[in-house]
């Protein structure tokens, strides 16, 4: 065995099974996800500085720093959004270098100083609106949530640019952080976990101990039921009620329980506490086994756009944020590393295709907040919202998204999402190993992986073996593998590998119906239509003269999936199949009849053929009636 690459503490964290690649080591170089990455380079980032621009994010910074006079603008936490297009920005520079877009980039830094105080205090609310009012009110002032995405930001950017005028900025603020709370100094926390991440990866940038004691010292605050909680909903609201090693159930607003529990990971993967291992693991187990949407979407409720009670999963009023989704991404990722289960990789990618691409129209300038897997018509997506932490949160994420493809452990590498890519990597030795990955992965399911430069040696490659698939096969120059060696849903692939060896994966993807456990009252005796990790769904337009709330799937019809060019900008793989439209005129009117009354009056229904398009798509012809679920 030969010994993988580049220990650096930024990379290289103590507790884990699989490490991180550098953000450049893999390459999306065609296909799905590359269209994504290439409208979010071309229309979204610069759609989101406009944005920026336009609803006054950056004027607030400009008052903040007395270049001009007026109101501020806004939310309290607008600053993040500036923050989160920046680490976006870093991302897409660190495997594009592009000068014009580091200009814009680097204007804002420029603004970002100017804007910051004498002793490191950055907050352009506070700053403009009520400047005595520093750390006033922890539980809904999202002050360290700020500063959190400011750190996020300039580590990611000194990563990318080698530039250190950011980082400067961020370690100004986070010192006086760290001279303001502590032991024996201020105690309490943020409401909106986000700052216990950034300072784990703060400190693995820096060196500096202190901002991990700090991350830890945030991370002990929670539990003690002291903050407000909101509406009816109390201290769990802020994932306060028991301290984070007690936790033994998602609660609360989803999108901070997925950040918290993130920032959790990213300490165990430091520091190896198994407490809070064990407190993550009950806590995944209480999310997928009782609060989580097919798609991957999480928060049930409006209320405090909140995880419900388990089973309470309603397809029309779900929450399902689109942030939610990416802070599972981000939580599942840390949990992989940790572990190296598929089941973390699996979740990561049923989140991935549905409920968070659904965040982004095909257009690239349109955001959903909420996903919910029931639309009545009305519902679309915006060029941005009052409250816009999902936008810029999409840019970063689809900027980022190579790193979450492949890792290395001592013995190799280890594949977990498919994609045409190249994999430009080393051995310990120095000595490159370069694979290209291609496929037309999520509409077909050959994935084949071409050893271009290798030295010979033997490692093993892992190929990640979906949840969805039970069959897959491999064939190796030529020659099938006839008994597969699979671990932890890894198939593992083990050889002296030289350049021009050629390994065909195959997973079959045929179009399945999926049910539901019967405890979810919402969608009993519903169906949907799954191909591969792509969830599917009917949409109005496809359906013209057919109210979708009428229509009753056949089980026993075949499913067919077709490629449709024509039918979006890119093509869909649309699944066909047929249904029944149930006449409701009988009513006549009312909602309730005794069940008696049923007698006599004739049931008709008319067959109609059904065409799902991927959940993704949806509301990009208009805010058409949509459903997941269909009625058996
Ligand atoms: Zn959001």
């Amino acid at each position: 065995m030969h010994t993988f690459i580049l220990k650096t503490r930024e990379s290289y964290f103590p507790y884990t099974r699989w490490h991180m690649l550098p953000l450049d080591s893999v390459t999306l170089t065609g296909g799905f996800w590359s269209h994504w990455q290439n409208l979010n380079r071309r229309v979204t980032l610069q759609h989101g500085y406009h944005m920026l621009e336009q609803a006054g994010n950056l004027d607030n910074l400009r008052l903040a720093a007395g270049l001009i006079k007026g109101q501020y603008r806004g939310m309290v936490f607008l600053d993040s959004d500036i923050y989160k297009w920046l680490e976006a920005v870093a991302y897409e520079l660190h495997v594009n270098p592009n000068p014009e877009l580091q200009k814009q980039a680097d204007d804002v830094i420029e603004l970002i100083a100017a804007a910051q105080q004498s002793d490191g205090y950055l907050n352009s609310y506070v700053q403009v609106v009520r400047p005595d009012g520093r750390w006033a009110d922890l539980d809904f002032g999202h002050e360290l949530y700020c500063a959190g995405h400011l750190f996020q930001a300039a580590v990611a950017y000194h990563r990318a640019t080698r530039t250190t005028t950011l980082l400067e900025i961020a370690t100004r603020f986070a010192d006086l952080i760290a001279a303001t709370f502590g032991p024996e100094k201020r105690q309490g926390t943020c409401g909106h976990p986000e700052i216990e991440m950034a300072l784990v990866e703060l400190y693995r940038t820096t060196g500096k101990s202190a901002y991990l004691d700090l991350a830890k010292f945030f991370i002990d605050q929670r539990g003690k039921g002291v903050m407000r909680g909101m509406g009816w909903m109390g201290a769990e609201y802020h994932q306060d009620r028991v301290p984070v090693r007690q936790a033994d159930r998602v609660e609360g607003h989803a999108v901070r329980a997925m950040y918290l529990n993130a920032g959790v990971t990213d300490l165990y993967l430091e520091t190896g506490e198994q407490a809070l291992l064990d407190a993550l693991e009950r806590q995944w187990r209480d999310m997928v086994g009782g609060k989580l949407f097919l798609t991957g979407g999480l928060g049930s409720r409006y209320e405090g756009e909140a995880f419900g009670d388990p089973y309470e999963l309603p397809a029309d009023r779900c929450y399902c944020e689109t942030c939610a989704a990416i802070g599972s991404v981000m939580w599942n990722w840390r949990m992989l590393l940790v572990t190296g289960e598929a089941r973390f990789a699996d979740l990561l990618e049923r989140t991935l295709y549905n409920g968070v691409l659904s965040g982004l129209a095909l257009d690239g300038k349109h955001f959903f907040y909420m996903n919910p897997l029931l639309s009545r018509g009305g519902y679309a997506r915006e060029p941005w919202h009052h409250v816009a932490c999902c936008p810029p949160n999409v840019m970063r994420l689809l900027a980022s998204l190579a790193q979450y493809f492949v890792t290395y452990d001592d013995t190799g590498l280890q594949v977990h999402l498919y994609n045409t890519a190249v994999i430009n990597t080393a051995l310990a030795s120095g000595h490159p190993v370069v694979v290209s990955m291609q496929t037309d992965y999520p509409w077909q399911g050959q994935v084949k992986l071409s050893i271009q430069d290798a030295d010979g040696s033997t490692w093993r490659l892992r190929l990640r073996e979906p949840e969805w698939c039970s069959n897959a096969t491999v064939v190796i120059n030529g020659q099938p593998v006839e008994k597969l060696t699979t671990e932890s849903g890894y198939v593992v692939l083990e050889r002296a590998w030289r350049p021009g060896d050629v390994v065909e994966l195959t997973l079959p993807l045929e179009p399945t119906l999926v049910e539901a456990h019967p405890r979810i009252d919402a969608i009993r005796d519903s169906l949907a239509i799954q191909r591969g990790p792509v969830v599917y769904c009917l949409e109005a337009v496809d359906h013209p003269h057919i109210d979708l709330m009428d229509i009753r799937l056949d089980e026993t019809a075949p499913l067919r999936a077709v490629w449709r060019e024509d039918l979006l900008p890119q093509g869909l793989m649309v699944i066909q199949s047929s249904g029944y439209v149930v006449d409701g005129e009988d009513w006549q009117g009312h909602l309730y009849r005794r069940l008696s009354d049923r007698d006599g009056l004739s049931r008709k229904s008319n067959p109609v053929p059904l065409a799902a398009i991927p959940y993704y798509a949806w509301a990009n012809r208009g805010a058409n009636p949509m459903r997941v679920w269909i009625p058996r």
